[in-house]
Order: structure tokens, then sequence, then C-alpha cells
């Protein structure tokens, strides 16, 4: 029988919000139940998966975390129906290792494999294919969650609760999500075909993207220095003969052993950074690579978002409507460049007219753009501020899996149906993202 055990620290993904909470780590979906009626229960509880979210939806102060990443069985893959059936703790990459022997992938991949399915429907997370596929949300068929009144329920789409719609994007508020059954796609081979052109002007990332529209990956890299300026990269799954070897996923290339000296990334480091990363990356014509380092480039680097220092850092991620897309974009990034230090890391996609199935989803049609920043305090609270405002009066909205400091009011305003999943949410359920946003008392 699980237990809570003693205060055990977890950190989100920016290494800002972080803490030592009370964790149960359950390791079959049979003792899911019975954490909600532990008479040692910590008050509210929180399921995590890996800990991918940047801010603090997968922290929860004052109460304490049921890790999920013990619940991590395939239950079963039913190729001729195209579906996988597995517990929440499965990660994305050990999901994509047993699925890709098979000729079968996922059809919606975030930019980590070390995302778990629970955390994949908790945030509704989406690719760099969005235009053609949707969100993860929308290939679900089935969830499985568990509620803190006994309740172990199967949900299928429309049930009548709500309770998955609420479920997708919803933040892990709704319950225990014990596993997840989600459509798949057939693959020919292990490599993605892709193509990187430079461009110097948003117009021509936006007219790169419309020319490359019929392609299933599209996805740019913003040099901050230069606003507008970037790489454009699109790619597509390629074609192997049949029966052509299976290729295990790389691992990491090096891992960040311990803290970077935060103070290297400044203004003059991030020129240096973006001139080189132009030059490396600009290479002719279409070339081959493997799915992993395509869609997962970051985690080449194992424990990259140490080199940020000891004092973290913080990802900014916004949607805004396609009808205002270009201007607000650019606004934003000139008021990154005016701010002075700039963002190390700045991703460019585009959200297609697909719907997300999800209550509390993210993408809306339109231009998402993510930037990373060194923690500079107040001084990078203050832009991200300013960025608010720039996203809110643009009518868009930003990330919550990527979020540790919206105020309640922002927040609200982006996203006015919060009313409707609180009023699922699990009683026994908080985070700290969630109390924060909703002015929730703790
Ligand atoms: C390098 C990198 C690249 C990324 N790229 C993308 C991207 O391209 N697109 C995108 O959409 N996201 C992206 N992300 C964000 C990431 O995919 C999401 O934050 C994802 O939810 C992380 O999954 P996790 O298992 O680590 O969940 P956690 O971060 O641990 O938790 C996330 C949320 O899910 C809930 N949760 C997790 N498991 C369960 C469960 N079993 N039951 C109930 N609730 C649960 C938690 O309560 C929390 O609210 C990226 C993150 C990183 C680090």
């Amino acid at each position: 029988m699980t237990q809570f055990g003693r205060p055990v620290p977890f950190a989100a993904w920016g290494r800002i919000e972080r803490g030592a909470y009370p964790m149960a780590r359950p390791r079959f979906a049979g003792d899911l139940p019975g954490l909600f009626s532990a008479k040692e229960r910590p008050g509210h509880v929180l399921g995590v998966g890996l800990g991918r979210s940047y801010g603090d939806s997968c922290l929860n102060n004052g109460g304490g975390l049921i890790a999920m990443d013990g619940l991590d069985r395939l239950i079963e893959i039913d190729k001729p129906g195209l579906v996988l059936r597995a517990q929440a703790g499965l990660s994305i990459g050990k999901a994509l290792e047993a699925l890709t022997q098979r000729g079968l992938t996922l059809p919606v991949l975030p930019g980590t494999r070390f995302a778990t399915l629970g955390g994949a429907v908790a945030n509704d997370v989406h690719g760099k294919n969005h235009a053609l596929a949707g969100t993860f949300g929308r290939w679900v068929r089935r969830i499985g969650l568990v509620r803190s009144d006994g309740r172990t329920l199967s949900l299928a789409p429309g049930d009548a609760e709500g309770l998955f719609a609420a479920t997708i994007g919803g933040l892990g508020l709704t319950g225990l999500i014990a596993w997840v059954e989600v459509g798949l796609n057939a693959l020919d081979s292990d490599d993605v075909e892709i193509e990187d052109i430079p461009f110097e002007t948003l117009a021509d990332y936006y007219a790169l993207m419309a020319d490359h529209a019929g392609k299933a990956h599209r996805v740019a890299w913003i040099d901050c220095t230069h606003p507008g300026r970037g790489i454009f990269t699109h790619g597509t799954p390629a074609r192997d003969e049949p029966g052509a070897r299976h290729k295990t996923p790389p691992g990491p290339r090096f891992s960040v052993p311990f803290d970077g000296p935060g103070f290297l990334l400044n203004r003059f480091s991030l020129s240096l950074f973006n001139k080189l990363y132009r030059s490396l990356k600009a290479r002719d014509g279409l070339r081959r690579m493997h799915y992993a380092r395509f869609h997962f480039p970051l985690d080449s680097i194992g424990g990259w978002n140490r080199l940020y220092g000891g004092r973290g850092f913080r990802q900014y991620q916004c949607a805004v409507p396609k009808a205002v897309a270009r201007e607000a974009v650019m606004e934003i990034l000139n008021a990154v460049k005016k701010a002075g230090d700039g963002a190390f890391l700045a991703v460019l996609k585009e959200f297609g007219p697909l719907e997300s199935p999800g209550l509390l989803s993210f993408p809306l049609e339109g231009s998402t753009l993510a930037l990373d920043f060194r923690n500079r305090g107040q001084k990078t609270l203050a832009l991200l501020e300013t960025l608010d405002r720039i996203v809110l009066n643009a009518g868009g909205r930003i990330y919550p899996a990527k979020d540790g400091r919206v105020s309640a009011q922002t927040f609200q305003e982006m996203y006015p149906q919060w009313r409707a999943l609180e009023a699922l949410r699990d009683p026994a359920i908080r985070s700290d993202f969630w109390a924060r946003a909703t002015g929730m008392a703790r």
C-alpha cells in the first residue's frame, strides 16, 4: 500500500518554482483511490509526471504530490486499430520506443520525450504539426480518471458530466489520470526529412509558412538580437523500404553536471550564440534526421536547464490570433529587444484551425511564440508583464504549462472559461498555479 512519505525536493523545469513536498509514488493503479482516503494525506494533493512544466502548475505548496511516473506500464498496442493504451506515467519517449519498432507513432509530440502521457493530456500539448494534427487531446479516445469521491471513471468524449473535456488541458485538477487510450499513426521510417531555410524578416517567415503549408512539421528559430530574422525548418516523415532496420533513439550527446554561472548569459554571449547558431544550422538542401533529434533537440543535452544557473529561468509562451499575429509577434520581439537581455531561445510556430477538445486548452488559431529568459528577478517579471499586455490586447493567451507568475486578473481575462474547470475540479486537488491564477485561498 503506497503512502505519503517525508517531504521530497521537487522543482519545475525552470527551477525558480520549487520546494519539498510529502510525496507518494504509487506502483499500481489500484493504490490510487486509497491515497485520497489515507489518514496521513497532507491536505490537498496533485498528480505530477516528470516535472517538465516550467512553472508552478506541477507544484503544490502546503499539500502533497502524487508522482505518477511509477505507473508506466504499456497496457496494449492495437496495431490494426491504431490505438495505444498505457498507464499515464509512461513517458512519450518510452511509448515511442515501443511504437516505432512496430511501425507506429504518436500523432502529436511535444518538444521533449520526457513528458508523460498524463502530462500530455493535462496540458493538452502540441507539436510542430498543429495545423495538420491539432493537439494531443484530439487523439485521446478514453481516459481512466480516479476521483477523491471513490469513483474510478473511464471517460470518453461527450461524457454527461463534461469531465473528459475538463481533463484535457485541465492541469491535473479533475482527478488522477490513471491511464490513457490514444490514437496512433503508421510510420514508414524512424527518420524525418528536413530542410532549414534562413529568413530576414517576419514577412518572409509567414511567406515560408504559407509556401510549406502541406509539410507535416513547421517551426522557426528566431534571432532575438535581430527581431524578425531566423531560420525556418520544415520536416516530413521519411519513407523507407518495408523491413528497413529500426534505429534506437539517440541518447543525450552530453549532460550538464552542475549549475552554469548565470552571469555568462548576457547580451554579448546572446549575440555570439545567435551568430553561431545561425551559421551552424543554415545548411543547404534536404537532409534526414532521426525523429528524436528532430522533435526533441533540447533532450540532446541532459539537464540543459542548469545552464541558466542557480536562479533558474522563465519561459514565456503565448498564442496570438491569426488576424493580428504579425503585428503582435513583432511588438513582442521589439519589447524583448528593448528590455536589454534578450531571450536565449525563441521559437515561433503556427497553430491551425483544428479545435482542441479541452475546456482550458491553450492553442488558438494563429502564431505561438516561446521565449526563454534567464531569471533577472523583478526585471524579468516586469518584461513579462509588458508582454502580457501585448498578448491581451491582441486577444491572445499564455500557456499555463510554462507559467509561474501570471496574475489572477490577467489569467482570468485570457481564460474566461476557467470557472467551468473550477466547477469540475476535484475538491481534494489543487496546484500552486491554480491557487494563484484563480485567487483561491490556500
Ligand atoms: C524541452 C521542453 C520542450 C517542450 N516542448 C513542448 C511543446 O513543444 N509543446 C507543448 O505543448 N509542451 C511542451 N513542453 C511542456 C511539456 O510538454 C508539458 O509541460 C507536459 O505537461 C510535461 O509533462 P510531465 O509529465 O513532465 O508533467 P508535469 O510537468 O509533471 O505536470 C504537468 C501537469 O500535468 C499534471 N499531471 C501530470 N501527470 C498527471 C496524472 N497522471 N494525473 C493527473 N495530473 C497529471 C500535473 O498536475 C500538472 O498540472 C516542453 C517542455 C520541455 C521541458
